[in-house]
């Protein structure tokens, strides 16, 4: 079946349902997003926090001035195939996704991988703001490597490298969520993600519904997805995984850790559709769910121009970096909103 396919059939039956629709045809519900597992906390690589610095960098703004807020939101933008002549709801075109890169240099977005949002490994300049970006399915359309071994100009890829040589300081990075023999098999894919530090995270093998699996398939998958990742870029950390269709196995325990056929696997996040920005590592985001935002202008509700918008209107609840990734600041008022510093220097102002 194809993805589109996949997709409408799964429109179909969640349409039955009456509930709102996300990307990957997942549903989305009120409870979809949250989670009341104890999960321990995602593990952090930060360093100890810094109390001398011996560096000449120019000197770091005064948190207020910049009006640094490290336990706002933080939007995870979810997108799919990327082509100039879209047939699904899901897919995009190349101007639209230019023109949302666009959009978030502008408003001062810039991209970490999943995985530094999990760990609160946010390392951005003073007042700009964090966006991930997350591309599921690894279909063509999103990385293909020409001859010369740079991306491909017409690939979601080729697009982002592009803007980023054309904005240095905009960070061009993202998170590809893949299965089994990625966009379409081009074995250079996954290495060039990984030799230029973005995320390779995981999908499942056959992008399997985990909810219809038992313990061992749920685990079969994962691992041997990881294994095909691994096989291509040795180096790989894949501490991240996107749920297919957005819908957890019966033991979600499984979706954070696993065994099979002697080789465990660990994700410090779990990625779901829809339909909200995440909050801070810092402010209480839950690896075990983290919420995520369907790229798109206005033909669904809750998309990233629905939530771009809110966000801008909505200034002071927006994640704005203080500069120093040692330190955690927020406004004194939203102290009570620290939830896990991480090992950072807790800076209320
Ligand atoms: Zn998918």
């Amino acid at each position: 079946m194809t993805i589109g396919a996949r997709h409408a059939a799964i429109t179909v039956a969640i349409g039955l349902l009456g509930v709102v629709l996300g990307g990957c045809g997942a549903p989305v519900s009120g409870t979809e997003h949250s989670t009341t597992e104890p999960v321990a906390s995602s593990t952090s690589s930060r360093p100890a926090p810094r109390t001398t610095t011996t560096t000449t960098a120019p000197p770091t703004p005064d948190p207020a001035e910049v009006d640094a807020n490290e336990l706002g939101l933080v939007p995870v933008l979810m997108y799919h195939q990327l082509t100039p002549n879209p047939v699904s709801e899901y897919d995009q075109t190349p101007a639209e996704f230019r023109a949302e890169l666009k959009r978030l240099y502008r408003e001062d977005y810039r991209p970490v991988t999943a995985a530094q949002l999990v760990s609160g490994d946010i390392d951005l300049p003073a007042g700009t703001h964090p966006v991930v970006l997350t591309f599921d399915d690894s279909t063509a359309s999103q990385v293909r490597i020409a001859k010369d071994g740079d991306p491909k100009p017409d690939t979601a890829l080729g697009i982002l490298t592009a803007f980023g040589q054309q904005h240095p300081d905009f960070n061009s990075t993202a998170t590809f969520y893949v299965n089994a023999d990625p966009f379409a098999g081009d074995r250079r894919a996954l290495a060039w993600l990984h030799d230029n530090d973005y995320e390779i995270g995981a999908h499942t093998s056959t992008h399997a519904n985990l909810g219809s699996l038992g313990s061992a398939d749920v685990r079969r998958e994962l691992v041997s997805n990881i294994s095909g990742i691994k096989a291509v870029a040795p180096g790989a950390n894949v501490r991240t995984m996107a749920l297919p269709l957005g819908i957890f196995p019966n033991d979600r325990g499984l979706t954070r850790r696993g065994s099979w056929n002697g080789q465990s696997y660990r994700f410090d996040g779990v990625m779901l559709v829809g339909a909200e920005p995440a909050p801070s590592p810092f402010a209480g985001l839950d690896g075990a769910g983290v919420p995520r935002i369907r790229s798109g202008e206005g033909r669904v509700k809750f998309d990233s121009a629905y939530w771009l918008d809110w966000l801008a209107k909505h200034p002071k609840r927006r994640y704005t970096s203080d500069g120093q990734p040692d330190v955690v600041s927020f406004p004194r008022r939203m102290a009570d909103g620290l939830v896990d510093d991480r090992g950072a220097e807790p800076n209320p102002y």
